[in-house]
This record gives structure tokens, sequence and C-alpha cells, in this order.
């Protein structure tokens, strides 16, 4: 029997499989996934590495074949299902199997566990008080100091008692030799909550609540694992399903994960889980240390949990016996990595359901083009749930024609509409939120008196501008002069559109002079806490006005805001990518369910130079499927994600001029190997920021309507770069339906 053991060097050229023998005294030892100490290369340097595979016989020779030395002494075996969910990704996103396979251990090392000591009186009272006396006779103050505490309270910290009571160890000691007090040690579980379940307070389910949840059970029974999608306005009642349906899983044994967003990761959201199933529910969190992580995920691995909350990686928590796994707010773009494997959660939650037969239950107000299009081609089935539990309504939007105003004469950022509702609401002592779409703005160029943007003529995104007057398409590098006037109507009032949370901050204290104002922005949000500070103070009623970015639009409730004022709703609808649209209808609709989630009803105002444009269109109606089915077409047309797949080549290298070569270089060999020509290839360009930290960056896009193909030429494309040595300066990063341009 030999080892197939991937060596842990994150050097590209080291990722492919090296096989070790194994010596008898480690037979049995070893499994899929342990973590071995290897010799390796002429010196036969000590260095770690993962067993992924085990074979019976090997193409060496059998005098060249090394043996594995022992297993790593503190090493976290990965599950094997894990490892082989490891090579669906390194296969699906790119990167090395070493980059996957760290991916999906969440714990490097294994952390030395905490112990809490305790000090306890041994004596009874009386014998406590006989022995007190003794040590004041004899002038014993330290002694006497730690007995008379003890005899208030018999049992204490032992942190506690040496600072509260100036006590040293020595002290401890003697009175433990005199057989006063003993000293013990308990293991304590970091990370963990203690909390006991609550009754069983069920809702009563409305209709369709109770449909999804029988459906959902229905095909669970039959052994049948599938995929499903909630789809439902905040508030109707989502998350009881999800408790429900996991309920049920756990009663048969299985377990589950909850993917949440961090930042709706909130104190009350976890304490639902915990009424419902005490403390079996771990949660991860990023602010947790790598102690606390390991001590949750052991009590995994024996068994004490049944629940695991967290974001993005706690998709990878080892559970045995995995039977659902829920991705909540499944739009969200921080469900995809930034690190290599550029993985997203939804699609591995999908792979990792696929392999250890369990279901997925996606959910959302606003849902992903990929969710819903999975619903329309059968390979998800949905659940709508259309009306809130509490039942408040939707509120009022009005749409406000921005180009109408400046006809009017109005130059404001703020329209005359907007100006009065706020006034109104000033008058009768409501809150006001005010939002800046800034998210994904990229220095488009737009006419203020028709709304013309400048786009490219091939890629129909939006063109960024850049110095001298240079306009740019980051897909393909279209270029061109930006104009002095509109070219469709000939207006003078073309140019960038600049207003920032500070300038609209200005305009609205003069504007409104008795108002209080808040502003949360990067700038505001700098430091540690000052997030929640702003927004609790808001809550609190500190300020009329809140001015922010998409930051405002994410998480807590206000039931006083009864108006919220969209800014410039062009501002991400115009941002140089393809899911520009879809990104400005649900930050629309999820900014315009913030008003009137209390008693009074709430209204909205959209500002905005495009009133047409199907995104706002349908965000004013908040018709979900009015918008899909717009934004559907265009996707179709242009060949984009999920109709198509798009797989971006980011290049970077220090050396512009060889970067360019190099990226010329793999552009063809894209084009030799796509040999039956299903390919098209698009760039190389400059990506929007064209140079980080000196090194220089090149993109490099390919669309297909196969992801097959694709991953096929991303196989063939990394063996190329490993074999070719002009490729050695340069770093290579893979990324399949990115959630930006680069
Ligand atoms: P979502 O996850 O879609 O935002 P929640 O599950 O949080 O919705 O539900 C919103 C509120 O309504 C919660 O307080 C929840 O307990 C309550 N709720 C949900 N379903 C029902 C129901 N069928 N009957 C009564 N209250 C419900
Ligand atoms: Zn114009
Ligand atoms: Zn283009």
């Amino acid at each position: 029997m030999y080892a197939d053991i991937i060596v842990d060097i994150t050097h590209e050229k080291l990722d492919r499989i090296f096989q070790y023998s194994i010596p008898s005294e480690l037979r049995g030892e070893l499994s899929i996934g342990t973590e071995v100490i290897v010799p390796f290369g002429n010196g036969n340097r000590e260095i770690s590495g993962y067993v992924i595979a085990f074979s019976e016989k090997t193409d060496y020779p059998a005098d060249k074949i090394k043996p594995v030395l022992k297993k790593a002494e503190n090493s976290v075996a990965i599950e094997s299902r894990l490892v082989a969910l490891a090579a669906w990704m390194k296969e699906q996103y790119g990167g090395t199997m070493i980059q996957a396979l760290k991916t999906v251990l969440p714990i490097k090392r294994k952390e030395s566990s905490r112990v809490k000591r305790k000090v306890r009186l041994l004596l009874s009272e009386n014998d406590a008080r006989e022995k007190l006396k003794l040590y004041l006779d004899k002038n014993q103050k330290a002694r006497a100091r730690l007995l008379a505490g003890l005899i208030e309270q018999p049992e204490q910290d032992y942190e506690l008692v040496t600072k509260k009571l100036n006590v040293t160890l020595a002290v401890i000691r003697s009175l433990k030799e005199q057989g006063v007090l003993s000293l013990e040690s308990e293991k304590v579980l970091r990370g963990s909550v203690k909390y006991k379940k609550h009754g069983e307070e069920t809702v009563c389910f409305n209709a369709e609540q109770e449909q999804a949840v029988s459906r959902f059970w229905e095909d669970y029974s039959r052994g049948i694992f599938g995929t499903y999608l909630v789809y439902g306005v905040t508030g109707s009642g989502k998350t009881e399903v999800y408790i429900e349906m996991i309920r049920r899983v756990v009663e048969r044994g299985r377990q589950a994960i909850v993917l949440i967003p961090e930042i709706a990761l909130t104190y009350q959201t976890v304490l639902r889980f915990y009424a419902r199933f005490g403390d079996r529910v771990s949660i991860l969190n990023s602010r947790m240390s790598a102690g606390e992580r390991y001590d949750q995920m052991e009590r995994v691995k024996r068994g004490e949990v049944d629940v695991m909350i967290g974001p993005r990686s706690a998709l990878f928590t080892p559970f045995l016996n995995l039977g659902l796994i829920v991705v909540d707010e499944e739009h969200e773009s921080t469900y995809k990595s930034e690190q290599v494997p550029r993985y997203h959660a939804r699609e591995t939650a999908i792979a990792r359901a696929q392999m250890e037969e369990a279901s997925v239950v996606l959910g959302s107000a606003t849902p992903s083009l990929e969710a819903f299009y999975r619903c329309k081609t059968g390979d998800s089935v949905m659940f709508e749930l259309t009306k809130r539990a509490a039942g408040q309504n939707l509120p009022v939007v009005y749409t406000v024609d921005m180009r109408e105003e400046l006809r009017r004469g109005n130059r404001s950022i703020l329209s005359d509409r907007l100006k009065e509702k706020v006034r109104e609401r000033l008058n009768k002592g409501q809150q006001v939120m005010l939002f800046l779409n800034r998210r994904g703005y990229a220095g488009f160029v737009s006419c203020r008196s028709c709304g013309y943007v400048v786009k490219c003529p091939h890629c129909d995104v939006s063109l960024s501008a850049h110095k001298g007057g240079r306009l740019v398409c980051h897909y393909c590098g279209y270029e061109e002069q930006a104009a002095d006037t509109c070219p469709s109507c000939g207006s003078a009032c073309i140019g960038g559109f600049k207003a920032g949370t500070q300038q609209i901050e200005d305009i609205v204290k003069r504007e409104f002079k008795d108002a209080s104002v808040l502003r949360m922005d990067m700038d505001t949000t700098k430091c540690k806490d000052s997030h929640e500070k702003i927004l609790s103070a808001f809550s609190n009623g500190e300020a009329d006005i809140l001015i922010g970015t998409q930051m405002i639009v994410k998480g807590h409730d206000f039931p006083n805001v009864t108006l919220v004022g969209i800014l410039a709703a062009d501002m991400s609808l115009y941002s140089n990518d393809y899911r520009s649209g879809e990104r400005t209808f649900e930050l629309l609709v999820q900014a315009a369910g913030r008003a009137g989630r209390g008693e009074v009803p709430g209204e909205v105002v959209i500002q905005t130079y495009s009133p047409k444009h199907y995104s706002i269109r349908m965000a004013a109606e908040q018709n979900y499927e009015g918008f899909y089915e717009e934004e559907i077409r265009y996707r179709e047309l242009m060949g984009y994600p999920p109709v198509s797949s798009l797989l971006a080549v980011l290049m970077t290298g220090a050396d512009e001029e060889y970067l360019e070569l190099a990226a010329g270089h793999l552009k063809n060999f894209a084009i030799r190997a796509d040999k039956a020509k299903n390919l098209q290839i698009i760039g190389p360009a400059s990506p929007y920021v064209n140079k980080v930290n000196d090194e220089y960056r090149r993109v490099l896009y390919l669309k297909c309507g196969e992801k097959k193909v694709l991953i096929e030429i991303k196989n063939l494309m990394e063996q190329y770069i490993e074999m070719n040595r002009g490729f050695q300066s340069i770093k290579i990063q893979f990324d399949f339906n990115p959630m930006g341009v680069f």
C-alpha cells in the first residue's frame, strides 16, 4: 500500500501527488485527510503533507519510494469527505490542492486547551473559623485573608482569589497542604454558550409556510435531497420555516449548517435558534479566537452539536451526518471568497450536500439571478412567502426624474419632492434615512440633461473615466475620448457623478438647519464599533436624519423611520460590470424595505436620471419577477452568467511590458486549446485598478455556454502555466463568474 500525498508547499510547481510507502508501524494509523511528515527532495528535508488517497501500486521503482516518517503532531485530520470537497473546489475554481485543503480545514493546529482553576474550602464553617483565629493569633495575614474570603464564599475562581484577596500561589499551596482547601482545575470549552432550551413555542404556520415545510419534508422522507429556494420578503417568516425544517432533520439524527452573512448574524437571530435547540447550537464568527473555533470543532466531532450557524466558512463544519444546509440571504456578495480558491458558498453548499446526501435551502427577499434561474430550469424548487407575518404593508414608492428637476432649474442634489417630504417628517418627529448608492461605483460618465450614459459598444457595460478624459471598458479594453457635449442631446451637462456622503451632509444641514444629522460611511466607521455606535444612536432617536452608503441598508430595524430617500439610484446601475442591474435592484428593494417597519406606513423617494430603466421601475414596484424577466434577457443576449459562464483570468506582475506579453501568450494558448471553437475570449484588458502594490494587472475573460468546457480550458491553462518557465514571475488567479469587475 502506498499513500498519495500532497506536500504542504504553496508553490504551484509542487501541486501534484507524491507517493510514499507506509511503514509497518504506521499501518492502520493513517486515513484520508491525515497530516503526515515526509522526507522531500534530494536533501530529504522533512515537510508536512496530507494523505489524499491510498493506492495499491506505483509507477516508480520500489527503491525510489520513500516512507512516510510519522503523523504530524498536534494536527487535526481533515475528514475524508472534506478532502473530496476540496478536490471539487480545486477543479471548479482553480488554484492548488493545498490551497483548497487549507480552505476546508478551518483549524490549522491543535490549540492547547484552556483550564479554569478553582479554589474550594474543605473545612466546615466552624472548623474554618477556628483555623482563622489561629492564623490571626500568629499574625499570618495573607492566610487569614484567604480563609476569611473562602468562609464568605467557599468556592472561588483561582484568578479572582489571587487578585481580589491579594494572595500568592505559595499561600494557597500551604493551605492546601494543611487540608484547608483544594485546588481543582476543569477544562473549559471556549466559545460555548450555556443556554437552556425554551418550551416548544411553535408558531402557527400560514398556508405558504406550511406548504414549504411539508413539500420539503415529503421529499426528505422519501430520500430525495434537493435544493429549494424560499423566496419571501423580510418578515415573511423564512427563519421560522428554516427552524422547523432543521428540527425535523435533527430529530432524524442528522445535523444542519445555517449560513448567514456576518452582518445579519444578530443576537436576536441567534437567540431564536438557542430557544429551539439549546446548547446543541454552535456559532462561528470572525471575532472568535483560534482556540474558541478549535473547541467548537471538537464539540462537533464529539457529536455535541446539531446546528452550526455562521458565515461562509461554517460550510466546512466537519459534521459526520450532515442532513441540511441553509443559506440565508443567498444573494449576498460576501458568500463569494476573495482568496484562492475563489469559491462561492452557495454553489459549494450544493456540491457538499450532493456528496453527503443532504438538502439545501436557499433564502432571500431578492434572490440572486443564479438561484432564481435554477428554479426556472427545474434544478431547484421554489417556495414563495408573499405575506409579512406581522401584517405591515409595503411602503409607497415615488420615482423622481432628476432630468426634469434640472429642466425646472433645480440644480440641487435634493429634488423638490424629497425636500418637501423630509420637512413633513421633521415636523412630525419621525426619522429619515438618506441613502447614497456608491456600491460598485466606478466613475461612469452621464448626461444630466437626458440621462445618456457612455457604454462599451461591445460589452454593454458603462465605460469608466480615467485621467486625460479617456473612457475605458474593463472587460475588453475598448477606449474612447470623453466628449464635451452629449452625443444624444447635445447638452453640455455631461460628466462624471461626483457627490459623496460628506457633501450631501453639508447640503442637508444647510437645507434643514434645525435637524440633527448623522453620517455613516467609510470615513465615519473607521474605528472599531463606530458602525454599531452610529446605528444605535440613530435607533435611540438621537438624530432625525441618517445619511449613509449601502452600509445603512442592513442590520438594525428602525421603527421610527417612515421615509427613505435614495439620492442617486443610478450610481450602482452604471457601475462597469454585468451585475450592475441586479445589484441596483437588490439595493433599492432592501433600502425601500427600511421604511415603515413600525406602526406608521412608510414612503420611499427614488431619485434617478433613468426612471425608465427596468431595475429602477421594477424596484419601485417591488416586482422581482418583472425584474428577473428583463435581466435574464440581457444576460442571455450578452452571454453573461447564469445563462453562460464567465471565467476571469487575473494576471499580476511587476514588469508591465512583460506582463502584457505573457497575457498575450496565454490568450493565444486559450484560442488554440479551444478546438471546438466554443469560447468567446475577451481582452486582455487593464482592470479598473491597474496597479496594486507596484504590481501591474491584466485580465482575460473567457465566456462559454457550457461551464464544463471552461473548466477543461482552465485545467489546460494551469498545466501550460506550470510547464512554461516564462510564467514564473507572474501570478495567475482564476475566478469563475466574478462578483464584480477587477
Ligand atoms: P424572515 O426570516 O423572513 O425575515 P421571520 O421568520 O424572522 O421572517 O419572521 C418575522 C417575525 O414574524 C418573527 O417575529 C416571527 O417569529 C414571526 N412569525 C413568522 N411566522 C409566523 C407565523 N406563522 N405566525 C406568527 N408569527 C410568525
Ligand atoms: Zn444628453
Ligand atoms: Zn467592452
